[in-house]
């Protein structure tokens, strides 16, 4: 029996999650769920699965939910606030913790899983973008197991070989991973139509349902750029053992290329409860609830290069990638401010790189190993691109 915390209980892949561990109550029992704004869907979600504890992240919301836990009958404990959310990362109960909170809010949490030796499904890329090598070394230190969630990341873990080590391409006959994205809406948009793209165009991804962050960043390619760094730090991989494949129809997942011209793939549909189960039961498989693939419904399967011009985040990315933690940490930051502006509406789609490009070159390069200047270079990257946001700089 796996006791589990889902962090980010609330949003698409803390939803996803609960869905596969109903299915399984044999299984798995809840420890915590944790959400930040809906509270009532918290509240209807720790009644439903009966959650020793909820988390409430923003601490100004407490008496909100304790009045909406009466009211909905909850009787899990209910507590808020950041050191709650690491406290129920590594309880000596939990053995399992689901890494779905979005954008650098998750980084304290997982890595409080990661320190505390827990299986860590990460959803969270951000994570590792912003303290990819303190991560991985904690990881280590601690003996947690670390299982990508990310469906591509997910997919490369699945076509590896299993005597794969950490870094080791060629020992293992790799050629490279082809990481593969479906270029999101604007695949084949005129571009200088670009500047008129609206939020709900943007928020209308083609093949997957996500979270409004993701979702954008599915348009511009910033989630297939920190999936690029992403997959550096978990297969310690460089960036020229990657290459980025558009692939509209989002059924290859991933692949993995070897020196003797064999490629691997891993294939489905397009529903994040495949790498959910994946990553709770490996190295055993269980029913996630995903239909299966229909061969004889399948149409084309299409492959081709991404363009630059039409994608800068992602060349963004991969340059950031290549010089190092604090850029990769700060073209996060400005990245999460950038597309919340967008959302909100107060900067068009094009500004979106634009204001990432300007924050990484206005920021003199420095070198960031500890917890504290990652977190100190994340908050004056997150400046910059507000101030850039304002117009002011
Ligand atoms: P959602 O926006 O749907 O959900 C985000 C979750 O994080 C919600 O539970 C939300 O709470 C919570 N949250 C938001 N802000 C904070 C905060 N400041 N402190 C604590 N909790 C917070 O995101 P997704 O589920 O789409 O994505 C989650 C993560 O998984 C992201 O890092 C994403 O990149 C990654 N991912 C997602 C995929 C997907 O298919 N959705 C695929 C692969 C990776 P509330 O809703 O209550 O405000």
């Amino acid at each position: 029996m796996q006791t589990v915390t889902v962090l980010g209980a609330t949003g698409s892949i803390g939803c996803s999650t609960l869905d596969v561990l109903q299915r399984h109550p044999d299984r798995y029992r809840v420890f915590a769920l944790t959400g930040n704004n809906q509270l009532e869907k918290l509240m209807e979600q720790a009644k439903a699965c009966s959650a020793r504890y909820v988390v409430v992240a923003d601490e100004a919301r407490y008496l909100d939910a304790i009045a909406l836990a009466e009211q909905y009958g909850v009787t899990s404990e209910i507590l808020c606030g950041a050191k709650a959310l690491e406290e129920v990362s590594s309880d000596a109960q939990v053995t399992t913790v689901m890494a779905a909170i979005v954008g650098a809010a998750g980084l304290l949490p997982t890595l409080a899983a990661v320190k505390a030796g827990k299986r860590v499904l990460l959803a969270n890329k951000e994570a590792l973008v912003m303290s990819g090598e303190l991560f991985i070394d904690a990881a280590n230190q601690s003996g947690a197991e670390i299982l990508p969630i990310d469906s591509e990341h997910n997919a490369i873990f699945q076509c590896l070989p299993h005597t794969f080590s950490y870094g080791q391409f060629a020992a293992s006959g790799i050629h490279q991973i082809l990481l593969t994205g479906s270029g999101g809406p604007f695949r084949t948009r005129e571009l200088s139509t670009f500047s008129d793209i609206t939020v709900s165009e943007a928020c209308a991804h083609p093949n997957w349902s996500m979270g409004r962050k993701i979702t954008v960043d599915s348009a511009t390619m910033m989630n297939k750029g920190l999936e690029f760094i992403e997959a550096c730090w978990l297969f310690g991989a460089t960036a020229k053992d990657i290459t980025v494949v558009l692939h509209p129809q989002s059924v290859v997942h991933s692949m993995v290329q070897y020196t003797d011209g064999s490629v691997i793939a891993q294939l489905g549909n397009p529903d994040m409860r495949t790498p959910i189960a994946y990553g709770l039961a490996w190295p055993e498989r269980i029913n996630a609830g995903v239909a299966p693939l229909d061969f004889a419904q399948m149409r084309d399967l299409s492959f081709d290069s991404p363009c630059y011009e039409r994608y800068p985040n992602l060349q963004l990315a991969i340059m950031a990638c290549e010089a190092g933690q604090a850029a990769t940490t700060r073209l996060n930051a400005a990245n999460e401010v950038a597309v919340a502006a967008f959302l909100e509406g107060q900067i068009g789609f094009t500004r979106i790189a634009e204001i990432n490009q300007e924050t990484l070159n206005r920021m003199e390069p420095t070198i960031v190993s500890s917890l504290q200047q990652i977190l100190e270079e994340d908050q004056k990257a997150r400046q910059m691109a507000l101030s850039l946001v304002r117009g002011l700089r």
